[in-house]
């Protein structure tokens, strides 16, 4: 077995892992790079050959981790895809909106390479890929086990993400080894609206780990969303507009969750509007609208009781681009909650530029930001940016929140690993800058924990650890002195390589421990 890391390694997005278990290839997501990644990386090159993976496992639909999969179709894939049935439901629009914006930008970057007398260029790919790729989605609810070959099964638990977010443990058998590899996808932040807690994992042999916020402290999320009510209020009064880059599918709903309670307990000055302006967004609230036997036990109650939780006075869903342009032209009273969460595309921009120019306005990112895009440009404090060829001050009152993040920050991430009760012999940590990713290695190994930065094209043989003959499973391995040994010599580079090649159903366990202080005394 091993595994080849072809994305989100040493960043954040374009999440993509592949698994060689026997004669099969499995694919863990299979993400767009975007923002300076995609500038760099590009999107249009796979480092495996797609017609030759059988499956894929899709931790949950947004873009960074699910983007690629039309162009997988494209390029020969045909295997099934498998994820949650809320995240089936959800990739389903976020797929097709995908390529219709590959469509439409092609379709754009055409009309001036004609003019130039330039030959057209093919979109990454079209709403027919996606149509097609998504006949090839079978859903599998949490908790639920499936066996995809003889040697291969795996089960979803809740990541407590985004809504259908898993955590996808995988029990692997390659002759007479076994192995369990646990790939966290994103893992969520506590207290989450509507979101349930990230699920513990018992026990993995090895861990693909996400690391966005591997070098970061959230604030509490409880004071956020005070502080987020008080600007919308001060806003109000000043006589501006509150513009809010929000992930479509997510994060907009946790914020109509934090508004609707806001405004049902009289907080959310009586006048204040929001407006959905993303016809995404509106889709998928209707999509979590069908699910919400997934929302954690809060919200539920909450329904019963008859508040809806995604409905409120004074919420509006733009349907039309006349809606939206009606929108640029009211000056005050509105929270305009708007696509792309990191303004690098959509809607969101034409509200910038009306009203990032007016002192009176506030804008607030309420998710995380990647280096390069417009919206982390404009976090950074710039004075002008350029839009639509334009150049537009920034007057407006810059605003970020982190702890109403989707992804768990540094104590999370470390506790959630601290909580499993046998930890892996290595984790490998993905999807994040790489100052957080290894600050997340240092405090990780700081316990003793094997912990590597995957890199973009790294290979990973798993092939040379100890089998796992019946005697040990079945023993507590607390108990077994051997093991309780090596564990606590792990960091011993040398000690760790030799016990690697162990079979400890040949070799008496005094033999090995003789052999241990051997070693031990040579260094
Ligand atoms: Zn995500």
């Amino acid at each position: 077995m091993r595994i080849e890391f072809s994305g989100a390694a040493g960043t954040v997005t374009g999440s993509s892992h592949l698994l060689r278990v026997l004669d099969k290839r499995i694919l863990l997501d299979c993400g767009l790079y975007q923002g300076k990644d995609e500038k760099e990386r590009g999107n249009d090159v796979f480092s495996y050959v797609p017609s030759t993976v059988d499956y894929l496992l899709l931790s949950h639909a947004h873009i960074d981790h699910s983007g690629r999969i039309p162009l997988l179709y494209k390029r020969g894939f045909r295997g099934k895809i498998f994820c949650t049935p809320p995240a089936k439901a959800l990739a389903e629009i976020l797929l097709l909106d995908s390529a219709f914006i590959h469509e439409q930008d092609a379709e754009w970057e055409n009309k001036k390479r004609e003019r130039k007398g330039l030959e057209p260029i093919e979109p990454l790919y079209r709403v027919q890929d996606a149509e097609k790729a998504l006949t090839l989605f079978e859903a599998v609810d949490f908790g639920e086990e499936k066996t995809l070959f003889e040697g291969f099964r795996f089960r979803f638990l809740e990541a407590g993400h985004m809504l259908g977010a898993a955590i996808t443990e995988m029990f692997i058998q390659e002759e007479e080894r076994k192995v369990k590899l646990v790939y966290t996808g994103d893992l969520g932040n506590q207290g989450i609206p509507l979101m349930k807690e990230p699920e513990t994992v018992e026990e993995a042999d090895f861990l693909i780990m996400e690391s966005t916020y591997g070098n970061r402290l959230h604030p509490d999320n409880q004071t956020e969303q005070e502080e987020l009510v008080h600007i919308i209020n001060e806003t109000y009064h000043r006589g501006g507009n509150v513009i809010i880059p929000s992930f479509a599918v997510g994060r907009t709903q946790e914020l109509l969750y934090i508004l609707n309670e806001f405004q049902e307990s009289g907080r959310l000055a009586p006048g204040v509007k929001v407006y959905v302006d993303s016809p995404l967004a509106r889709k998928s609230t209707m999509i979590f609208k069908e699910f919400t036997q997934y929302f954690d036990e809060e919200s539920q109650e909450k329904m019963r009781r008859g508040d809806y939780v995604l409905e409120f006075h004074n919420l509006f869903f733009t349907e039309t681009v006349e809606d939206s342009m009606e929108l640029n032209r009211t000056k005050k009273g509105c929270v305009i909650i708007s696509a792309s969460g990191m303004a690098t595309a959509g809607r969101i921009r034409h509200h910038l530029k009306h009203n990032l120019w007016r002192e009176e306005c506030s804008i607030v990112f309420v998710g995380y930001q990647a280096e390069g895009s417009l919206g982390r440009i404009i976090q950074d404090g710039v004075k002008k940016i350029t839009l639509f060829g334009e150049e537009i001050a920034v007057h407006a009152k810059i605003h970020s929140f982190s702890g109403l993040s989707g992804h768990a920050d540094r104590k999370g991430l470390y506790n959630w690993v601290k909580a499993m009760r046998k930890g892996p012999k290595e984790i490998f940590l993905t999807h994040g800058d790489l100052g957080a990713a290894t600050a997340l290695k240092e405090l990780l190994a700081q316990d003793g924990y094997n912990v590597r930065v995957a890199k973009n094209g790294d290979i990973v043989p798993i092939r040379d650890y100890v089998k796992l003959v019946p005697k040990i499973e079945e023993t507590d391995l607390e108990k077994f002195t051997v093991a309780t040994a090596l564990s606590r010599l792990r960091k011993k580079e040398e000690l760790v390589r030799y016990i690697e090649t162990i079979d400890f159903s040949m070799v008496p366990q005094e033999e090995i421990l003789k052999e241990i202080e051997k070693i031990l005394k040579k260094q």
